[in-house]
């Protein structure tokens, strides 16, 4: 078994929608990001790469190639399950927290938790998302931005 860990954070602006976890959430601010920014799927690829070492994301995903502008995270997502196969290795669960001041994030997590397990090939209790804020303390805590942790365990197949 191996174990890797994974974090990004994004900035929250205007004219962007806010997408987490492959879920569409109505706000009035989006996450800025080369891709479609999707922090929470960005930590969860991190943490796959790192338990086999295989670098990060922005290695395997340049921000500077155009065929990843507004790039859908759960297709890279999709791309990293297959980096990881092809290691010998596979998913034993994933936990996750995304920290975020606003919106509220409980309504979405279940359909999170559901398009993350799907792509991964995964069942829905191998996959944990929690929603935490703040205390309306720095970046996150104002609103400014969101970030997101994410741990993974891997068994060689
Ligand atoms: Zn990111």
């Amino acid at each position: 078994m191996r174990i890797g860990l994974g974090y990004d954070i994004h900035r929250l602006v205007e004219d962007r929608k806010l997408i987490l976890g492959g879920v569409e959430i109505p706000y009035e601010l989006g996450l800025l990001g080369h891709s479609d920014a999707d922090v929470l799927i960005h930590s969860i690829i991190d943490a796959i790469l790192g338990s086999v070492a295989l670098r990060d994301i922005g290695y395997h995903f340049p921000d500077t190639d155009e065929k990843y502008k507004n790039a859908n995270s759960l297709e890279l997502l999709k791309e990293t399950k297959k980096l990881l196969l092809n290691e010998g290795y596979k998913i034993i669960n994933i936990d996750s927290n995304i920290i975020c001041q606003k919106p509220k994030l409980s309504p979405y997590i279940e359909e999170m938790r559901k398009n993350i397990s799907q792509v991964l090939e995964l069942k829905i209790n191998q996959v944990s998302i929690k929603a935490k804020t703040n205390e309306k303390m720095d970046s996150m805590g104002n609103g400014l931005s969101i970030s997101t942790n994410a741990i993974v365990l891997v068994e060689s197949i």
